[in-house]
């Protein structure tokens, strides 16, 4: 289970109106694109629904449950992040399974899903390493990881492959379309790469300035754009 609905999601910080009024249905393991300008508010959408970023106004809901109160730890969501933000003293090994030790997880749970993840991601090789042993690709797939041990709902990336050269960007997208195929897991995931968003994209969210211009199947954005914004965006490389 991984739906989630926004409503009239909105966000200022100071007087400076960053969301504008997000409504947004997501199904249990959808993939799902945001794309849009940079500065549009795509990453303080996803730490709203992180929890990370309190709304100022509006709900958002995980399988029903409304958890604009609930903290981050508690809403089964995990989040990958452009830099990968790994601990550079810990090995890979302990990177991926620090957060399942401070959520109290048993030690030979821990063992078990790191060796689950690991397996999957091909860091085998890798465990006893620390991050600055690590290529950027490498150091990637171990936030991917540390993300797969705690087995939430939803998972969150924000450009999760900007730092990657071309060639990586390519291998990693396709290792998490295989991820999302095989988890079942509803993954949101923002990104500037129109490529990245035509092909792993169940559903495209094109955001402007702080609201929704159009939500679509890749198909259906680039068939009908609902205005010139959406059809610049998607249809012309950028
Ligand atoms: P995107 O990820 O689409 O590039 P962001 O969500 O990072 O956009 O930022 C949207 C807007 O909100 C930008 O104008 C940014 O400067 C502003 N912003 C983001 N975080 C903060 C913050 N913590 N304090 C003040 N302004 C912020
Ligand atoms: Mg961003």
């Amino acid at each position: 289970m991984g739906s989630l609905q926004l409503q009239s999601i909105r966000k200022a910080f100071g007087t400076h109106e960053v969301l504008k009024g997000i409504d947004l249905e997501v199904a249990d393991g959808e993939f799902v694109i945001f794309v849009g300008p940079s500065g549009c508010g795509k990453s303080t959408l996803l730490r709203v629904i992180a929890g990370l970023e309190d709304a100022t106004s509006g709900s958002v809901r995980i399988d029903g449950a409304e958890v604009v109160n609930t903290p981050p730890a508690k809403r089964g969501i995990a989040m990958v992040f452009q830099s990968y933000a790994l601990y550079p003293h810990l090995t890979v090994k302990d990177n991926m399974g620090l957060g399942l030790k401070q959520a109290g997880t048993d030690k030979a749970e821990i063992e078990t899903r790191v060796a689950k993840a690991s397996a999957m991601l091909s860091l085998d090789p890798y465990l006893a390493r620390r991050p600055a042993e690590l290529s950027g690709g490498q150091r990637q797939r171990v936030a991917i990881g540390r993300a797969i041990v705690r087995e939430p709902k939803l998972f969150l990336f924000d450009e999760p492959l900007s730092n990657l050269d071309a060639a990586l960007r390519v291998q990693t997208r396709l290792e998490i379309a295989g991820l999302h195929r095989r988890l079942k897991a509803t993954m949101i995931y923002v990104t500037h790469d129109q490529v990245e968003a035509m092909t792993l994209a169940d559903k495209i969210v094109v955001l402007n300035a702080g609201a929704v211009e159009q939500v679509g199947s890749p198909m259906e954005l680039y068939n009908r754009p609902a205005n010139i914004f959406v059809a610049g965006f998607i249809g012309s490389p950028q």
